[in-house]
């Protein structure tokens, strides 16, 4: 007959020796499986999305405005909304371009080390990512409850026809604008001492990013080139919202697949994180396309590069 010490002993072994299969299993849930961190994160977006959707109130008139915001209570849920269905589109798109990336964790090409090694920079783009989306589309539903209705061009195209011509004069003229907003404001991240150590360092960190790196700054910087560089053109220029909400779509996958490297990649931005040195030795500021690298002579292209992020 066993003692009751000895009995009590062997339930603390046992306790013990759960606990730590716990500890394993929570521990290989975090280092691990990043693809599932990504499925959970997923399916819980779009939960959160759905949930709120029934409180979305969209505008009659989609030529005036999309959403509707008559108070603050609107204004949060709108935040909420908005914040849940963009990320669900940032994780998503960036997930499925690293699933299917040669380089990406999933694939068979890396060694043990290297998938570790990606998938705690994955991690880390994804933390910093979350937080600059939560931060950009923020100002967004500001910008639309408290600033877009008083603009000089608000309700412009309700009475007037919005026609091809008008759609492609807001492709051209937000290409432009956003793109001198998003080469300067680069080019200042880079000449400033000040704002590269305290700032786009930290998204320079990232030397071989993956999809998820699109959104891996300083939360400041995410907001002066997502959602501020944005809405800049708009103020100028009477933008249709169906089409305004387009290209801010447009633009957060293209700067997606930007990172990833091996499509839409116009202005090689990859090259920028990859061959760039530093903060001076550097290139390929522009986002959309090379007019700014082109006329400051800042561009840089090796067709090389470009393969081997393909292979
Ligand atoms: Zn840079
Ligand atoms: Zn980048």
């Amino acid at each position: 007959m066993k003692s009751r010490s000895r009995i009590s002993q062997e339930k603390q072994i046992d306790g013990t020796l759960d606990n730590l299969k716990l500890n394993d299993n929570l521990s290989s849930i975090f280092d691990v499986h990043i693809g599932t961190w990504i499925a959970g994160l997923l399916s819980l977006l779009s939960l959160a999305a759905a949930i709120s959707w029934p409180y979305v109130k969209l505008s009659r008139n989609f030529s005036s405005h999309l959403l509707e915001m008559k108070n603050v209570n609107d204004y949060f849920i709108i935040n909420f909304f908005v914040f849940c269905s963009y990320t669900f589109q940032y994780v998503m798109t960036a997930g499925v371009l690293e699933y299917t990336n040669p380089k990406g964790f999933a694939s068979k090409k890396l060694t043990d080390e290297d998938r570790e090694r990606r998938k705690r920079q994955i991690r880390k783009e994804l933390g910093l990512g979350i937080i600059a989306m939560l931060i950009n589309t923020t100002y967004a539903v500001t910008w639309m409850y408290f600033v877009e209705p008083y603009l000089w061009n608000a309700g412009f195209f309700v009475k007037r026809r919005y026609s091809l011509t008008w759609f492609l004069l807001d492709v051209i003229v937000y290409g432009l604008i956003f793109d001198t907003w998003f080469y300067w404001t680069h080019r200042a991240l880079h000449e400033s001492t000040y704002l590269w150590d305290k700032i786009h360092v930290i998204h320079h960190a990232f030397k071989a990013p993956s999809a998820f790196c699109q959104d891996a700054v300083h939360p400041l910087e995410g907001l002066v080139q997502g959602a501020m560089g944005h809405y800049v053109a708009p103020i100028f220029f009477p933008f249709h919202p169906i089409a305004l909400a387009f290209f801010g779509l447009f633009t957060s996958c293209f700067a997606i697949a930007a990172h990833d490297g091996r499509m839409g990649d116009l202005n090689h931005h990859y090259a920028h994180h990859s061959k760039g040195k530093g903060r001076l030795h550097n290139f390929n500021y522009g986002l959309y396309w090379p007019l700014w690298d082109w006329i400051c002579n800042t561009r840089y292209h090796d067709e090389s590069e470009t393969k081997s992020i393909k292979n």
